[in-house]
């Protein structure tokens, strides 16, 4: 173990520090010891990097402890990048300090609102192997970005830190990563869409890279979010059932029970390269097809480009179509432009005019009954948000979206928000008498998304393919679950709590999603399966949920092989190998 750590600390200072000159640069999440604080990656497209956050429910998590070599000893002066995640009239939720070689620095970090560089304090750096130390004073999601040392007292800006460039730059990165492979198959994602396209790809024959941001696979149903699987297999129960999950509820700690068979299925294919831990930053396209994906260790910062002749975009988020070039639509369609007015729930359902509305994200959470009190402490900033709402556990309905706020910009206020919302809702709920045992056993700290971007596949799958029962002859993926809508239950009331939802639902017979919305229609070599498929906003109602996402995949896994038998396009597929492509699905059951 300590060579390991040894082995770490070598290639981390020289990847994640800059001693060129008189500063050094150092990415919090390439801490070696990560203590009790969390690697947050789901806003690197907005932040330039992941952040370390002391995610403890409200009790102070371990210090996080790295060692930094330093190639000029002398007086440095130390910023960190961090924000006041909740600013207003009371002590800031997420307050740390920073210590260097066991001297704590004077000022406590975490207390200015949106992310910029907060002075720590002076130090005296005498030795070249300086330890760093990060305490959470809180244990209320406190965050750091970097930390950067520097004999001037010049603060650095935050218009010019925020960028990857600038950081690049100090820490002496370059552009394109040293490291390239090749794959048949390179998918993004691992969500159960992701996994099943390795599985069916790799099933055929294909070597397959799964590039995955988290730790574990599932997305969605993963162990860290918790959201219990719906739909049907269709004709890839096989495949489907070797990363399913029982049906537990929403937040419940059984989504544990089948994280480690899910993980062992995918990784017992020999064929499959796991990248776990790995985000794709890039996609890189020449005449309208991708040419490479470029990924970086979300801990080490480490880059390798992918090279492949055909890519999955499963990321939900419709990450590689966007960098891509994809044609890509986001928001809630007029009630004409697909002809999806449902007169039952007139604006709710389909609005006259499009807008920026989508299905929210949700943050879910879980407490524990323990023999013991548990106090728990208020919290104006919570308050705030929560309001009078008491809670002790949070289901589907808490989620949170608003015309002005994108569902992937401004994520990390949407997690923000639905954090301060249960905490708040938590701490009304613990006034009662009756609730004095309970303790927060879980809170996730990644939001779990239900729509945002969706790329735009040679058909776009609408609510009146649901209604109609469009018979494709390129059907591929069968789904019988009701379609629902969601919408914010209180926006206009400031009074009433804004992040809890109900939904609206159709319920019809089965239906069936054809093959071409699979696949992009500008980028010749894209695949897409999962939330961000070829669809309208109300066309993602039913399919949206995991079974049938995981159809997707695997329907893309088997083309993405006739693909390559053939040295075609996915489009091909459709056009010239429909009825070979077809067989391989019907063989599947
Ligand atoms: C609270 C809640 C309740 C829901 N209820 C249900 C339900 O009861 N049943 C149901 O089946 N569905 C439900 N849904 C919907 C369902 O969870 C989503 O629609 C589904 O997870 C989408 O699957 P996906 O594979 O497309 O995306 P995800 O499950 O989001 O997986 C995509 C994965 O890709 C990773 N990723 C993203 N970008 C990158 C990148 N650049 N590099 C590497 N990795 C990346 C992400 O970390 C993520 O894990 C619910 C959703 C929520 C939030």
């Amino acid at each position: 173990m300590k060579t390991l750590k040894l082995i770490l600390f070598i290639c981390i200072t020289s990847f994640y520090t800059n001693s060129v000159a008189q500063d050094v640069l150092i990415e919090a999440e390439s801490f070696v010891d990560k203590g009790g604080w969390v690697v947050d990656p789901q806003f690197v497209e907005q932040m330039g990097s992941p952040y370390l956050m002391a995610h403890g429910m409200g009790v102070p998590v371990e210090n996080a402890i790295t060692n930094v070599n330093f190639k000029e000893k002398g007086k440095y002066h130390v910023w960190a990048r961090t924000k006041n995640w909740a600013p207003g009239n009371w002590d800031a939720p997420g307050q740390f300090k920073i210590s260097v070689n066991g001297k704590v620095l004077k000022n406590t970090l975490g207390l200015t609102s949106g992310w910029t560089w907060e002075y720590a304090g002076k130090v005296n750096i005498e030795s070249n192997e300086v330890e760093i130390q990060l305490s959470d004073l809180t244990g209320f999601n406190g965050r750091c970005d970097a930390i950067y040392f520097s004999q001037s007292k010049k603060m650095p800006t935050e218009a010019e830190t925020n960028l990857a460039s600038w950081r690049k730059a100090k820490l002496g990165e370059t552009t394109i990563p040293e490291q390239q492979k090749s794959y048949d198959l390179v998918i993004v994602g691992g969500g159960l869409a992701g996994c099943a396209a390795a599985i069916s790809a790799a099933e055929q024959g294909l070597n397959v890279a799964l590039i995955h941001d988290r730790p574990v696979l599932g997305g969605n149903a993963s162990d860290e979010i918790r959201v219990h699987t719906l739909g049907i297999y269709g004709k890839f129960e096989r495949i489907l059932k070797m990363i399913d999950t029982e049906h537990y509820p929403n937040g419940s700690y059984k989504a544990k029970y089948d994280q480690e068979r899910r993980d062992k299925n995918v990784k017992s294919y020999k064929n499959i390269d796991l990248f776990l831990d790995w985000r794709a930053y890039d996609a890189i396209s020449e005449n309208n097809a991708i040419k490479y994906v470029d990924a970086r260790n979300t801990a080490t910062g480490e880059r390798i480009r992918f090279k492949a002749p055909r890519f999955v975009d499963s990321t939900g988020d419709g990450w590689i179509g966007f960098w891509a070039g994809a044609e890509f639509s986001y928001g809630r369609e007029s009630s004409k432009t697909y002809g999806e007015a449902w007169d039952k729930w007139g604006e709710l359902w389909s609005p006259e005019e499009g807008d920026d509305f989508v299905m929210g994200a949700s943050v879910l959470w879980q407490n524990e009954k323990t023999n013991e009190v548990h106090d728990f402490p208020e919290l104006p900033w919570a308050a705030d948000v929560a309001k009078e709402h008491k809670a002790i556990a949070g289901e589907w309905q808490w989620e949170f979206s608003r015309n002005d706020l994108h569902q992937i910009d401004d994520a990390e206020e949407i997690r923000d928000h639905m954090l301060r919302a249960i905490y708040g809702s938590f701490a009304n709920a613990k006034k009662l008498d009756e609730n004095k045992n309970y303790k927060l056993e879980w809170v996730s700290y990644l939001v779990g998304k239900r729509e945002s971007r969706r790329l735009i596949g040679d058909y776009i799958y609408t609510f009146n393919d649901v209604k109609n029962l469009t018979k494709f002859e390129d059907a591929v993926v069968e789904e019988k679950r009701a379609v629902d809508v969601h919408y914010q239950i209180n926006l206009k009331d400031s009074e009433e709590p804004d992040f809890l939802s109900e939904a609206l639902f159709y319920k019809g017979p089965k239906y069936y999603i054809p093959y071409r919305s699979l696949y992009s229609k500008n980028i010749s070599n894209l695949f897409m399966a999962g939330r961000n498929f070829s669809c309208s906003h109300i066309g993602l109602g039913g399919p949206r949920v995991m079974l049938t996402t995981g159809q997707m995949g695997a329907a893309v896994g088997i083309a993405a092989a006739i693909c390559e038998k053939y040295n075609v396009t996915p489009r091909e597929v459709y056009t010239k190998h429909l009825q070979e492509y077809l067989e391989v699905i019907e063989k599947q059951q």
